[in-house]
């Protein structure tokens, strides 16, 4: 579909009774997009689309920055869009990325504005943090001055597939070199109007260990004429828990999990092998390596013990995510100078979960915050959890995360001293 004549047309403003009332720390102007923007948040959670195939999606992105005056690069990770504006001669150049991708959950919201599609469903309010990023857009095109870059990320596969990660490969900090990139994402539970920073690691890397054990089969009832991979499986499960309980600082956090095991049919067959699917993770990168080292030391080992083979294959998917000190403190500063403490989430601890920005913030130093979406369990309320059926991101966050934006980039791109380093 294509909105080049004028972007919002699919989208007609929404009737004042239908939007959250206005917050007072959101400037008018903000305000006054709300009526388009969240008619078009609701537009997306109805069509929502899965990892790398985020064509609808990327297109209304691709058609709203360019009618905004933005030049609009496509193709990266596949749907990636990257709207850039330069202004003035300034050299400083600010990264600004949000996520497009839904979740293969069948709604159950009841919404009027619900997925249209069975089993697929905006489950994690990536809609919102579009709607997010494009508000801000649309503000900064026509109404802030600015001397500098801003690039703003839209990416595919937030969820699982490393749509942060392709974009990076393909190039996205070579093409669009940015001093710090910044994201955000929704956190029910948290009241609207809140803002949570936290330096250095943040949220956990999550990998994922195959181990297939493999021995020789047989009846039953001869087991010492069989190498049996169930008991040496069994063996490896218990051996796996003191790498964390005993082989790991107890000051770190390390999780192993043995989330599948699968093995045999029958009550009088021992089954040529087992396998075994777990999920790994780590705040630290150093013990996300020795966690690696030492699964597949032991697991290995203890197969050899019992005269079975373990084949162990290892899958790098997401690193932790560690925010730069310097940037988190200086985002942190931009809401506590609009807001008062008040915005701030106080004694913000890391997050178990895991998020795809890991890799660009790999490449670039910035900083990921989250935005209260709410508390309360009533409609519209945003205090049900992401990755739930029942989800829906709560449309009074939209103006207020998109005017942290607005002032992070006056801040960025406009006067203010950059952080110093040590
Ligand atoms: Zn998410």
């Amino acid at each position: 579909m294509s909105l080049s004549c004028c972007p919002t047309a699919l989208f007609p403003p929404l009737p004042a009774g239908e939007l959250p009332a206005a917050h007072p720390a959101v400037p008018a102007e903000v305000q006054a997009l709300m009526p388009e923007m969240v008619a078009l948040r609701h537009h997306l959670h109805a069509h929502p689309e899965l990892a790398f195939q985020e064509e609808s999606t990327s297109q209304i992105v691709a058609d709203c920055l360019a009618q905004w005056g933005y030049e609009v690069h496509r193709g990266l990770g596949g749907t990636g869009v990257v709207g850039r504006l330069v202004r003035g001669r300034g050299a400083r150049r600010l990264g600004l990325r949000a996520d497009m991708d839904a979740l293969p959950i069948t709604e159950a919201t009841g919404l009027p504005y619900a997925s249209r599609h069975a089993g697929r469903m905006h489950a994690c309010g990536h809609d919102g943090h579009t709607a997010i990023l494009l508000s801000a857009a649309r503000h900064i095109a026509e109404s802030v001055a600015f001397d500098g870059t801003l690039q703003l990320i839209f990416q595919p596969a937030e969820e699982g597939l490393g749509g942060g990660r392709r974009m990076v490969e393909d190039g996205l900090f070579r093409l669009f070199p940015c001093d710090a990139v910044f994201a955000l994402h929704n956190m029910p539970g948290h009241p609207v109007g809140t803002f949570g920073f936290r330096e250095g690691s943040f949220l956990a890397s999550s990998d994922t260990v195959v181990i297939d054990v493999v021995g020789r089969g047989g009846h039953g009832s001869t087991p010492h004429l069989t190498c049996d991979p169930v008991v040496a499986a069994a063996h490896i499960i218990v051996a796996l828990q003191t790498i964390v309980s005993r082989q790991t600082d107890p000051r770190d956090m390390a999780v192993i999990s043995v989330g599948a095991i699968h093995a045999g049919e029958a009550p009088n067959v021992i089954p040529d092998r087992v396998q075994m699917k777990l999920t790994v993770r780590a705040y630290r990168p150093e013990v996300r390596a020795a966690l690696r080292e030492r699964i597949t030391t032991l697991v290995q080992a203890q197969a050899h013990t019992l005269g079975v083979r373990a084949d162990v294959d290892y899958h790098w998917r997401y690193p932790a995510l560690v925010n730069d000190g310097p940037w988190t403190a200086y985002a942190r500063d931009v809401a506590r100078d609009w807001l008062g403490e008040a915005g701030l989430m106080p004694g913000l601890q890391p997050l178990t979960g895991s998020e795809d920005f890991s890799f660009m913030l790999e490449a670039c130093p910035g900083s990921y915050l989250i935005v209260g979406n709410g508390t309360g369990d009533g409609q519209g309320e945003g205090g049900c959890s992401v990755h739930n059926p029942g989800y829906d991101f709560n449309d009074a966050a939209l103006p207020l995360a998109a005017t942290y934006w607005v002032k992070l980039v006056q801040r960025f791109l406009v006067d203010a001293p950059l952080p110093a380093r040590a």
